[in-house]
């Protein structure tokens, strides 16, 4: 179902030129109100009164976690604090968290495009939607919350955590949309194998999960172990939250971006040149219409590429490739490019290995080098040390077919890697410290 007919199917040429009109109005309020923002620009050499058509946002300078930083915690707020309604903090997955502010406009764009997301996705009123992203200051579980309650399905706000007592939930409440992250998705799969729950004996029919990338596999997996449809959702605090983009579950490849608010480019994250439709680089994103928390081109560090052909489920706005990783996330070990997704894909498309993994970076000497640890089904765990070192061998050889670098492999035991409740931690990198 499309929630807003209107805006999803806008003809391009009648959305860009709104798009246009956003754009000005949002840089002369920026201009105005918010000294550092001013200061960019001016170093930049440009003015609002510069940017006649879209393709004049390249003159634009970017902005950068750093820079939101530098003004922790309130200084690029662009109305009086009397109009902030609410605060959030990103997950601060790579260091001190940026904080963002609501007006109470803001919380109804982020309730608007939410209520699209899970629509996009299949959910409608009488839905039972089993919010299992954290509430608190993590964006997730309120703006998950707020779509829900918007679109007119009735909220479950479990939270994260407690497995137990979600499975017993979804049991008696009869949940049939699951909300989450992919990697506790897999977290309650387990569960309920604990405690011999059959999973075609819920109601679940569709999974959300996003807020940490996944690979198609990991995809399969969820939905064997879970029996249902996984559908990806994109965001970040930045921007708004969870919503910025949304798979819809007619072609479910790329995640439609709700351009009438976001509007993305790509570009060489080397270089900073906006790259053309369809090539793959860093995502960077302008809000059109945000009130308290407006970023102007917004260096995501994500990597993904945009896809501009016309989608079977008939959405006009563009849509964004499952993310690849973050820029922050890629190891370059021995030279050669490695993401944690890449290691991800090889890992569950081998029998007998659970998706369940962690890895390890280390120097040894001027040397990088990579161990994953990767549990094994009990089936497949045998004290039998030859056929583990044989499994091992197979791991690696399929590890460095498809990445082109040898990797140290330890096979655990079932249940030995940390589970997550929210973000999973793939990476440890002993590098650093
Ligand atoms: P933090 O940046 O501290 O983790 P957020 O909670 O705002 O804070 O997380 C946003 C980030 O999460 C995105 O920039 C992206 O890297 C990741 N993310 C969110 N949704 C997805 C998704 N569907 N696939 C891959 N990565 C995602
Ligand atoms: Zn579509």
């Amino acid at each position: 179902m499309i929630y807003n007919e209107k805006y999803e199917t806008m003809p391009r040429e009648d959305l860009e030129k709104l798009q246009l009109a956003r754009l000005q109005d949002l840089l002369e309020r920026v201009y105005a109100r918010v000294a550092p923002y001013r200061a960019l620009m001016d170093k930049a050499g440009v003015r609002p009164c510069d940017i006649k058509t879209l393709a004049d946002i390249s003159r634009l300078p970017f902005t950068t976690k750093d820079f939101l930083r530098e003004n922790y915690p309130f200084g690029l707020f662009t109305v009086p604090m009397e109009q902030v309604v609410r605060v959030h903090a990103s997950s601060g997955t790579t260091g001190k968290p940026t904080v963002v502010g609501y007006t109470r406009r803001d919380i109804e764009t982020w309730a608007e495009v939410m209520a699209r997301s899970l629509a996009c996705g299949g959910c409608h009123r009488g839905d039972m939607v089993h919010n299992a992203y954290g509430y608190g200051l993590f964006t997730g579980g309120l703006g998950a919350h707020y779509g829900a309650e918007k679109l007119g399905a009735t909220v479950i706000p479990v939270s994260g955590g407690n497995s137990k007592r979600q499975i017993l939930i979804m049991q008696d409440f009869g949940s049939t949309v699951l909300l989450s992250t992919p990697s506790y998705a897999l977290n309650l799969a387990e569960t309920m194998a604990d405690l011999g729950v059959d999973p075609a004996s819920l109601s679940l029919r569709v999974g959300i999960f996003g807020a940490e990338p996944w690979s198609e596999n990991m995809r399969e997996e969820v939905e064997k172990k879970l029996r249902l449809t996984a559908i990806d959702i994109y965001g970040l605090s930045e921007v708004i939250g969870p919503g910025v983009s949304m798979e819809c579950i007619e072609a479910r490849h790329g995640m439609h971006i709700f351009e009438d608010h976001f509007l993305p480019e790509i570009i060489d994250p080397d270089s900073g040149k906006v790259l053309p439709a369809g090539e793959i680089g860093e995502l960077v994103f302008t809000t059109l219409t945000k009130e308290a928390f407006p970023v102007i081109r917004y260096r995501t560090k994500d990597l993904t590429r945009l896809v501009t052909e016309p989608c079977v489920c008939g959405r006009s706005f563009v849509r964004m490739e499952k993310i690849t990783g973050r820029a922050d996330d890629m190891l370059i070990i021995r030279g050669v490019n490695v993401f944690p997704s890449q290691v991800e894909h090889v890992l569950m498309g081998i029998e007998g290995v659970e998706p369940h993994y962690q890895i390890i970076v280390e120097r040894e000497g001027s040397l990088d080098t990579m161990e994953v640890q990767v549990e094994v089904s009990e089936s497949f765990f045998s004290d039998d040390v030859k056929s583990l070192e044989k499994f091992a061998k197979k791991v690696q050889a399929e590890i460095k077919d498809y990445i082109g670098t040898t990797c140290k492999i330890k096979l655990v035991e079932p249940k030995t890697i940390q589970r997550s409740e929210g973000k999973a931690k793939r990476v440890i990198d002993n590098r650093k410290i």
